[in-house]
């Protein structure tokens, strides 16, 4: 069996599965959450129907490794006698920057430079670069682990769209300019949607948005991505759960003088106080916002318009940008399951010739699906992402195998 596992560590958690890649079915997966503040496991084996949930001690990343190697290898949740059986591991990291334009074999080097830009992403370079070190600590020898970049399938974008109107110094000095992000998964479902239409991504222009809990939309020229909606971060572009999106930047500085907000403070409250939650008071969670509008709550009303009026308007900015349009595809936890948003965002598009089955588009949630009519101009598809998988290949890839 070629097993490769994939892993996605946060500050506080460590996300993992285990795939056989011979035919990319998923062995195990699960989180080890809580690290620094106690430790909880949650392990799963999908096949044997087996769920584990455990309270444990991960006062570090080191200690949630060594506890995912224990139940990997051991008990009831046990997958294989040894680590040895694994052919490598595949790491998500979210910042690569103009560094990293492509998934790379991790060395103490790779490390130190993905620490590096802990700068530009702190809540998230950092927390990787620990365990990128604790896994190499805890693997046998000769393991070979891979990094995946969010970022580096936007490194393709021209500086037309990727520069902000700041000062040239400003991103020769500070590196102040449009990252993206998602760029996983904007690459797997672009690919999945250019197979499913039979045409070679090449010839296609998409513009895939990605919509869940954060939400990013990218224009997806001939395979490449030329612009997309997050930026120096993943708080710009549309509205998410808890982020603003895109908000005038003197907006900004009037709401610290006003409320007496530190930078720091200021970045917690675009961050996690804002969109779809701060909006409607409702909730961050989509199903949320759905149920309220059905309620008549205004605020949600508002919400849930705003967030469909964005996605219409990337959709519009990206066909000029491409100078044309063949497919729009919905991904993510919002747009593979809430039909009331492709709904929303699909109506009145005549101009551009999109038509979509309504009763189909009710009825889909998390599958394959193309949802525009025969006669429509542009294709319009539900396509599911996976971005596990795309690291677990791309890991593959880099090795060799
Ligand atoms: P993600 O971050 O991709 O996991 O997506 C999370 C978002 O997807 C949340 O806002 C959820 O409310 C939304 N979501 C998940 N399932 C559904 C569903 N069945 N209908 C509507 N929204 C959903």
């Amino acid at each position: 069996m070629n097993l490769v596992l994939v892993v996605n560590a946060g500050s506080s958690s460590l996300k993992y599965q285990l795939l056989n890649m011979d035919d990319e079915s998923v062995i195990a997966k699960g989180n080890c959450d809580r690290i620094g503040i106690d430790g909880k496991l949650s392990h799963k084996v999908p096949s044997r129907g087996i769920a584990i949930d455990e309270d444990c001690t991960f006062p570090t990343h080191t200690e949630a490794f060594e506890k995912l190697v224990e139940v990997l290898t051991t008990g009831e949740g046990r997958v294989i006698d040894s680590m040895s059986e694994i052919s490598a591991v595949g790491h998500r990291i979210v910042q690569g920057a103009e560094i990293f334009d492509k998934a790379c074999l991790v060395t103490e080097e790779v490390i130190d430079r993905i620490d590096a830009l802990s700068d530009l992403a702190p809540v998230h370079n950092h927390p990787h670069a620990l365990a990128l070190r604790a896994c190499t600590k805890v693997l046998p020898k000769g393991t070979p682990q891979v990094v995946v970049f969010d970022t580096a399938f936007h490194q393709t974008m021209p500086p037309k769209a990727y520069m902000f109107g700041l000062p040239y110094e400003d991103y020769k000095d500070l590196h102040v300019r449009k990252y993206g992000f998602h760029g996983t998964s904007h690459r797997f479902v672009s690919q999945c949607l250019a197979d499913a239409m039979g045409r070679d991504i090449k010839t296609l222009k998409i513009v895939s948005c990605h919509l869940g809990n954060g939400s990013s939309i990218t224009a997806v020229d001939g395979g490449k991505s030329v612009d997309t909606s997050m930026g120096f971060t993943p708080l710009d572009g549309i509205v998410m759960g808890t982020r603003t999106g895109a908000v005038d930047p003197s907006a900004v500085t009037y709401v610290m003088e006003k409320r007496g907000f530190t930078p720091h403070e200021m970045s917690q409250y675009m961050n996690k106080k804002s969109g779809f939650l701060g909006l409607s008071g409702v909730s961050s969670d989509n199903r949320d916002i759905q149920e309220a509008v059905l309620k008549g709550d205004e605020k949600a009303i508002i919400t849930s318009d705003i967030l469909q009026y964005q996605i219409k308007k990337y959709i519009g900015a990206y066909a000029a940008a491409m100078n044309g349009l063949d497919a729009v595809l919905f991904t993510g936890g919002i747009g593979e399951n809430s039909w009331e948003v492709r709904e929303a965002v699909c109506e009145n598009m005549d101009y551009f010739g999109i038509k979509i089955d309504n009763d189909l588009n009710r009825k889909t949630r998390g599958k394959l699906t193309k949802l525009s009519t025969p006669d429509s101009k542009i294709e319009v598809w539900v396509v599911p992402t996976n971005e596990e998988l795309l690291i677990a290949r791309d890991t593959l890839a880099v090795i060799g195998k």
